[in-house]
């Protein structure tokens, strides 16, 4: 196990889009382990690969505090609501910012589990928050594309005053 390098945003590979995983070998099976280390460290509800540099369809996601981190290899979301929600973002990517992104209420996602099985659930409000905004880095995408105007906050500049 080890904690890796989260990639910032100015980084070419975030702006890539990942691969599918056909064979969940031992080197990936050690990413997840160390993906997990990393998103804990660094207090963050979520990760992609990506973010530590493999390009691979794989992310982690723990909404809150008490369960257990949720694994998705090559999610998709399915089906969004039409009903959206504008709340708070931040990324352990984009360091020291927050800001508003619209994001639909509920969500269906079909992935793999940890053990290559096919999965399907539904998620809502902030578990369908973090799906999105994960399965958003897949495609290269980060949440201050999507940022509601004005709401991006520098945390650092809100400190000093
Ligand atoms: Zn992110």
């Amino acid at each position: 196990m080890s904690i890796r390098n989260i990639r910032q945003t100015g980084d070419e590979i975030l702006r890539k889009k990942s691969k599918e995983v056909t064979v969940l070998n031992d080197r990936l099976k050690e990413l997840i382990v160390d993906m997990k280390e990393t998103m804990n460290k660094m207090e963050g509800v979520g990760i992609a690969a990506v973010q530590v540099g493999i390009l691979k369809r794989i992310i982690i996601c723990k909404p809150n505090e008490e369960e257990k981190e949720v694994v998705l290899i090559n999610p998709v979301i399915v089906s969004k609501s039409d009903e959206t929600e504008e709340d708070s973002e931040g990324c352990l990517s984009v360091e020291g910012y927050k800001g508003d992104v619209i994001r639909p209420k509920s969500i269906v996602v079909k992935a793999k589990d940890e053990n290559m099985n096919d999965i399907e659930f539904d998620a809502e409000g902030f578990f369908a928050r973090i799906i999105c905004h994960e399965v958003d880095h897949l495609d290269g995408i980060l949440y201050t594309d999507k940022v509601v105007p004005g709401t991006l906050k520098d945390l650092s500049s809100e400190e000093e005053n």
